[in-house]
């Protein structure tokens, strides 16, 4: 019996030495599908994402010679409704039920305050145990590696991405399509993308709010201001907690007008938004135009002095680098790493 498993043992090993090197969860998704498959041959494979209602939100398909990222007009079928409520009724980690072409293996992968991703597996017969032991080894390798992936990444206050993660992301989504990560399934993402906006949001007045109710005050301000930008933008928008009461959303719009409406709902939505013991809070923001050809340090500058612009004409606001482009109030230029300094 030992030596069937063992016969898999080199492949693993290779398998995992693989997933180790990897830093973004994004890929290592896409590097658990091929795993698996190379390990099993399962007639079908994929990891569906739902948001904190069980809607889905994406799907990673497995397929040859690449994987499939979807993200629009999803459905969700009933029996992995069911399977979904099953386990978030219970203390399992996976359930076997079955589908008009046999047996679907609904395993939990990640559970977080916002989504559930589950890897799905169709088969037409049970799993060997050969099959069983190895999948749970490597879903057990793979969950601890995304809790320590994702605990670098994020910031501990908000639930937000750091500023580390920014770097990594953003190189991603600013390269044109067919160079993105020189990984198919991430270039098509990227495909159906339409136009990026970068927005660089500063709350107002925040040293005034720290000063007057102090620290543990203003931490509650940063808490509920992130939890109404996630419940803003989309799912697939990237928030980032920059520094203290910086913020960074890289977020997929039509055009400038739809961008604007987005980015003036949310600015809306925190002045409405009555902040306990603090009351009215206010956010300025500057935004522009993800450009593939011009350097990260260069479109944070072009943000940075449309923020710089809605401080300095009385706050609450939102200002994009191309209307002050368009005024003549500002022109471009490249700005070296380094160089920039934020509000
Ligand atoms: P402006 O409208 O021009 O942005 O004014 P501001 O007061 O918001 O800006 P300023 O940069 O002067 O002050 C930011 C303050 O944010 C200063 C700092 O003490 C506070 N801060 C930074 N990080 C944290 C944090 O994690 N928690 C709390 N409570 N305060 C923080
Ligand atoms: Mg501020
Ligand atoms: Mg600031």
């Amino acid at each position: 019996m030992l030596d069937v498993k063992m016969a898999k043992t080199p492949l693993l090993l290779d398998h995992l030495v693989g997933f180790t090197m990897i830093r973004d969860l994004e890929l290592l998704e896409i590097s658990l599908l091929n795993t698996l498959h190379n390990l099993m041959q399962p007639q079908h494979l994929e990891i569906l994402k739902l948001d904190s209602a069980g809607s889905p939100i994406e799907k990673i398909l497995h397929g040859k010679p690449t994987c499939s990222i979807q993200t629009d007009n999803l459905t969700i079928s009933d029996e992995l409704k069911q399977a979904d409520q099953a386990i978030s009724a219970s203390e399992l980690s996976h359930i076997v039920t079955r589908n008009d072409q046999g047996l679907l293996f609904v395993y939990l992968l990640l559970e977080t305050q916002f989504e559930k991703s589950y890897l799905v597996i169709a088969s037409p017969q049970a799993l060997s145990d050969q099959d069983a032991y190895f999948l749970s080894g490597v879903l057990q390798i793979y969950r601890n590696f995304c809790s320590l992936l994702q605990h670098a990444q994020t910031d501990e206050l908000t639930g937000l991405a750091n500023r580390k993660t920014f770097d990594e992301y953003f190189s991603k989504v600013r390269k044109p399509p067919a160079a993105a990560s020189g990984h198919d399934a991430a270039d098509k993402r990227a495909d159906n993308a339409g136009e990026y906006w970068l927005a660089m949001a500063d709350i107002d007045r925040f040293k005034s709010i720290n000063d007057r109710f102090g620290h543990l005050y203003g931490d509650e301000v940063l808490v509920l201001f992130s939890q109404i930008m996630k419940s803003t933008f989309r799912s697939d928008d990237m928030l980032f907690r920059f520094g203290g009461e910086e913020f960074v959303i890289v977020l997929r719009c039509r055009d400038q007008e739809s961008c604007r409406e987005v980015l003036e709902r949310f600015r809306q939505r925190i002045e409405d938004r009555n902040f306990p013991q603090v009351g009215v809070v206010t956010v300025s923001m500057g935004a522009v135009k993800l450009d593939p050809d011009t350097f990260s340090a260069t479109l944070l500058d072009y943000a940075d002095k449309a923020l710089y612009h809605s401080k300095h004409n009385g706050r609450n606001q939102v200002t994009f680098f191309e209307d002050m482009l368009a005024e003549g109030t500002a022109s471009r230029h490249v700005v070296e790493a380094g160089d920039i300094s934020l509000f």
